[in-house]
């Protein structure tokens, strides 16, 4: 934990304690103001253990929507409070749940649970991975090394010899067949069955971590009942990346959004930037191919005057307190968190 982090983490735990977080949660301030939560996976398996940063386990998610409801928290469907906050006619402690990706562990667990409370949800769906059988390439790599850390890892195309007890041989091991997929150009195909012989050398079960869908995305056919259900079905591109051409980017929206509407998402025009990464011209970009609003990983509340296509929210996942959702939901972390700005250059 950085030290920032630890600073701030144990100021709103302090705010938390004080109880400061429902009158500022009730206050006239936080009715200006939506908040827009974003997580992404459950763990199916032991996900959280391997990065706690993505993955929550499924009592932490269940614990979570318990807060909320035990708040009292409007929770709106995600157009509904954007056009709200826009027109100034918010509910109290008004709330947007987001979930990035469609991890298989959304269908299995997250949705069944948001149905049992009754809240509306919106899944940023990012398509290429439902569409194959395969895992997701670069997180089941890294889980895969994770997983084989008592082995050693000796390879000979690529050459590679790594004691994967220490997670910066992990890295480096990492590193070095991520670029030498990338650079080797592999299909789906050969990465899938790279990620096999990957196991079988490393003693890691992966039968197994594939009958329990790890780090496998929801099938199409998963997303069409989830949407007869009621859920929202947003754009995240197709493979989850922002090419800088605006062509390349208009392509990535059109195949996400084509497979969406497949599945029967009837006109979608929320978009979340895969990793967080935006540029200024995006906003143009977006909207050229009608998208209304756009969610980045800063971190704050939408305000009335927010720019619809850099929008903030909240991040939570395995790794945050009580007492840190708390204070996202009142109001109190966004204050303590510094100011972005639209980046003029490079990616955030
Ligand atoms: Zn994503």
């Amino acid at each position: 934990m950085s030290f920032i982090r630890f600073v701030k983490s144990n100021l709103l735990q302090i705010v938390d304690s004080a109880g400061l977080n429902a009158p500022i949660l009730n206050s006239p301030w936080r009715k200006r103001r939506l908040a827009v939560i974003c997580w992404h996976g459950v763990s199916n398996d032991d996900e959280h253990r391997w990065d706690p940063g993505l993955f929550m386990r499924p009592e932490a998610l269940r614990m979570r929507l318990g807060q909320l409801r035990a708040l009292k928290c409007n929770v709106l469907p995600l157009a509904e409070g954007l056009a709200r906050a826009r027109s100034g006619s918010l509910p109290p402690r008004a709330v947007c749940l987001t979930v990035d990706d469609g991890d298989s562990s959304f269908h299995l667990l997250a949705w069944p649970m948001l149905r049992e409370f009754g809240f509306p949800a919106t899944l940023y769906w990012t398509t290429y991975y439902s569409t194959h059988p395969y895992a997701v390439f670069d997180p089941m790599l890294s889980y895969l090394l994770w997983k084989g850390r008592q082995s050693t890892l000796a390879l000979s195309d690529p050459g590679l010899r790594c004691d994967l007890r220490d997670p910066g041989e992990r890295r480096r091991a990492f590193t070095a067949l991520y670029e030498f997929a990338r650079d080797n150009a592999w299909t789906g195909q050969r990465k899938e069955a790279f990620l096999a012989e990957l196991a079988r050398l490393i003693g890691v079960d992966y039968a197994r971590i594939k009958s329990r869908r790890v780090l496998h995305m929801i099938s199409p056919a998963e997303a069409r009942s989830m949407v007869a259900e009621g859920l929202d079905l947003q754009l995240h591109t197709h493979r989850h990346r922002v090419p800088r051409n605006p062509d390349l980017f208009a392509a990535e929206l059109a195949e996400n959004s084509r497979i969406l509407r497949e599945v029967g998402a009837k006109a979608p025009a929320h978009f979340c930037y895969p990793s967080g990464s935006y540029l200024a011209e995006f906003a143009d970009w977006l909207r050229e191919s009608r998208v209304e609003s756009a969610t980045t990983c800063q971190f704050g509340l939408v305000e009335r005057d927010s720019n619809p296509y850099f929008l903030p929210r909240l991040m939570d996942n395995g790794t945050s307190s009580t007492a840190e959702f708390r204070g996202g939901l009142s109001g109190i972390a966004a204050l303590l968190s510094r100011r972005h700005g639209v980046p003029r250059h490079g990616f955030a």
